[in-house]
């Protein structure tokens, strides 16, 4: 009985063909059969999540209709949820109960939802793999000996195993899209500020964004309905007019144009992405769309760009972490200097601690210049590349990673690799723009692989359409794992 989207289980909650208790324990029997294996949750949230069932269910039998009434969700677990652990994957947070819901959480919950649990990521969001992760590495659904993808890698493989209905992800360089990609579900970033971070414990500040991880790109819009708009909260959340996503589903996409960079086809792309990558504008050029060459000419700087900046940010965002005011804090320390060196070296894993270093050393003084104000200079450039593009086309399509999903400790003993694969979905972020990943296609041995569909500022609209128009046409986000 288990549904398999969002607004499944909404027709069959409202039909009383269950109800938010039993959606539940059917989802916790599927979680059952299946986290042994995928290992997606960092701690589930039980007794909470029964609360929230009943009083859903009380809620539907007093005739009310919020739109996520009894729907059982997650939520990666650099979101705060009040009352449960926020841990980031990180040693630092092992004991860190949030004391207020993120924004985002808080809107889930009026708006009905069941939170599941807090889904496993690279720790403190950095990562690729989810194997940077304190606890465990998270498997990838379709194939257990390799990564889901990351950092969201938790939200993500819950998602496709069927261990959720649709998740919250955060996505600083392609952390919901590169995810979502690899375990074939649908996943979008929103335009910078279209969501508030507020409750988001922050990696990079100005790239940060949460979003949606679901099947089907409907039940994306039906989330962004609910996660979306101004909070008063985040002064870097846009006050700017919420749509309903959901109603702009469906416009005819005839004549729209869709941007390919041709810089995203270049060497270095599997060829079996390259060629579902074709496929994908095949079907969209069959259902009207026209498309258009543009050009992205500082591509190639946007790795490095990236790095820079999303460390430099990281040191910073990071220095609260030093023992005092909450989290771990290691003991027998000679004095103060000595506690925070102890608490920070014990507490960080690897990835953190070159992230710090390297994020310290170019803001430091006589290199600041040279790195960091050069970076922000570059990403001046990046944005600019896209608001050419933009004059060309209204939608970009393009791949989310270059390489499909590989396996666990494959690259982790070689950063630079790792960091090379986000070339795609960096740039976005760089740019603030609105993106989302939809399964288009599977390699040979089976694996998923996703399209990338980019967006103007603001333009989730577009965005959310030509996806779901696309899946209207396809049925690669119907396919589930064999597990
Ligand atoms: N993989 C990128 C990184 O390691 C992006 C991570 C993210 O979006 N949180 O920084």
């Amino acid at each position: 009985m288990l549904p398999d989207t969002i607004a499944q289980a909404r027709d069959g909650l409202k039909n009383g063909k269950y109800s938010a208790v039993e959606l539940l324990e059917t989802l916790r029997k599927r979680i059952g059969s299946a986290e042994d294996k995928v290992k997606a949750y960092i701690h589930l949230t039980d007794d909470l999540a029964l609360e929230q069932a009943q009083a859903a269910d009380q809620r539907i039998a007093g005739g009310e209709d919020a739109p996520l009434l009894g729907i059982p969700l997650a939520i990666k677990d650099n979101i705060c949820a009040r009352g449960a652990r926020t841990t980031c994957a990180s040693r630092i947070l092992d004991n860190f109960v949030a004391p207020y819901d993120a924004t985002a959480t808080q809107r889930l919950l009026s708006a009905g939802a069941v939170i599941l649990g807090k889904t496993n990521l690279d720790e403190f969001a950095m990562g690729s793999s989810t194997e940077n992760s304190h606890y465990q590495p998270t498997r990838n659904p379709w194939d257990l000996e390799r990564v889901p993808g990351g950092s969201s890698g938790g939200s993500a493989a819950a998602v496709s195993a069927g261990m959720c209905l649709g998740a919250l992800g955060s996505d600083t360089g392609g952390s919901i899209r590169q995810p979502a990609s690899f375990c074939g579900v649908t996943g979008l970033k929103p335009t910078y500020g279209r969501v508030s971070r507020f409750g988001l414990v922050a990696f990079a500040s100005s790239l940060d964004q949460i979003g949606p991880m679901t099947r089907t790109v409907a039940d994306a819009a039906l989330l962004l309905n609910v996660i979306g708009g101004k909070d008063p909260l985040d002064s870097t959340s846009a006050d700017v007019a919420l749509p309903d996503f959901t109603k702009a589903l469906g416009r005819d996409v005839k004549g729209l144009r869709m941007g390919i960079p041709k810089e995203y086809f270049t060497s270095g792309i599997d060829p079996e992405i390259e060629r579902a990558m074709r496929e994908t504008i095949r079907t969209l050029e069959k259902l009207g769309m026209k498309q258009v060459e543009v050009s992205l000419p500082h591509t190639q700087y946007a790795v490095a760009t990236y790095y820079i900046l999303a460390c430099a940010e990281a040191s910073s965002n990071l220095s609260r972490y030093d023992g005092v005011k909450y989290g771990f804090r290691a003991e027998n320390s000679k004095n103060l200097l000595d506690m925070y060196t102890k608490t920070r070296e014990e507490g960080f894993g690897e990835e953190v601690k070159r992230r710090i270093i390297l994020g310290t050393f170019v803001l430091s003084s006589g290199y600041y210049d040279a790195y960091y104000l050069k970076g922000q200079k570059v990403r001046a450039l990046i944005k600019r590349d896209f608001d050419e593009a933009f004059k060309l086309c209204d939608v970009i399509v393009a791949p989310n990673s270059p390489i499909a999903p590989f396996k666990l400790k494959e690259k982790l003993d070689d950063p630079l690799q790792m960091y090379l694969s986000d070339i795609y979905t960096i740039s976005i972020n760089l740019a603030g723009l609105p993106a989302m990943a939809v399964p288009c296609g599977f390699t040979q041995g089976g694996l998923p692989i996703g399209a990338q569909l980019i967006g103007r500022h603001f333009d989730e609209e577009t965005v959310l359409n030509v996806g779901h128009r696309f899946q209207l046409d396809t049925d690669y986000h119907l396919k589930r794992p064999p597990l």
